[in-house]
């Protein structure tokens, strides 16, 4: 489906640029959840270059205002399933612009460091 980027029956394109598109989520974890996808085939982030990497980037400030405009939310996840042990399913990069919103999950500290099993923000040590 990334690797056919050019078929608007697979993708609906927000925004693109020479080397990547900004695509709604398919199965969307919030409001507004966009992909910023390279049109060339590579399937982890750290195959972009450094110049392709600052134009990813440029996309996500449009997809962000964009998202902003549209849905006003509070904050975002932004996050690359790097590797199928990291939970990736589809073999080309994506990565992931999730729109969050106050009260979306109930305690949200931490943020992506939920995924793994791990102390609860409360418990964490204060180191300072
Ligand atoms: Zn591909």
């Amino acid at each position: 489906m990334f690797c056919k980027l050019d078929d608007s029956s697979l993708n609906e394109i927000l925004i693109e640029s020479v080397n990547f598109v900004v695509r709604r989520d398919n199965y969307p974890s919030s409001r507004g959840h966009v992909e910023v996808v390279p049109r060339r085939h590579v399937e982890s982030l750290f195959d972009l270059t450094a110049t392709e990497m600052a134009e990813a980037f440029e996309l996500m400030q449009e997809a962000r205002k964009k998202i902003d405009d549209q849905f006003s939310p509070e904050g975002y996840t932004i996050g690359v399933n790097d590797g199928a042990a990291a939970g990736r399913t589809v073999d080309h990069l994506h990565i992931h612009l999730i729109p969050r919103y106050e009260g979306d999950v109930e305690d949200p500290r931490g943020g992506i460091r939920q995924i793994l099993p791990g102390p609860h923000p409360d418990e964490w040590a204060h180191k300072s």
